[in-house]
């Protein structure tokens, strides 16, 4: 399948991981939106929210983001994921953004 984020989690394209686990990898966006701004990648991959199938994974992907956030240093951060090409997603295999280090506006654009 070519998908850059299967790519990235089986190391056929070089990335420097924040994090990875048995599950998860996280690595720095490549377009950040803020001082602080990283991916939550499963090693699985799915779609999008959408097509998540099980507890578990949703379990790995998050409760990833405050072990990393706390390693980082990182107490305040915005989390964003993208469902469909409406609501931004570009890259279909599911993600969630971390973003810090700057004040944040709500409701997101
Ligand atoms: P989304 O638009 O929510 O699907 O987010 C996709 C994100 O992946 C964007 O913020 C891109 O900057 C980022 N991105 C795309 N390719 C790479 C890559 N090779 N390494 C790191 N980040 C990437
Ligand atoms: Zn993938």
């Amino acid at each position: 399948m070519d998908c850059i984020f299967c790519k990235i989690a089986n190391k056929e394209i070089p990335s420097n991981f924040i994090y990875e686990d048995e599950n998860v990898i996280a690595f720095n966006d490549l377009n950040p939106q803020a001082p602080v701004h990283f991916l939550v990648v499963p090693k699985k991959h799915y779609e999008s929210l959408n097509t998540i199938d099980s507890k578990e994974a949703f379990a790995d992907i998050f409760s990833a983001v405050p072990k990393i956030c706390e390693k980082l240093g990182v107490k305040e951060y915005r989390t964003v994921v993208n469902t469909g090409e409406s609501a931004g997603q570009s890259v279909f295999h599911i993600h969630v953004h971390v973003m810090a280090g700057r004040e944040f506006t709500w409701p997101a654009g």
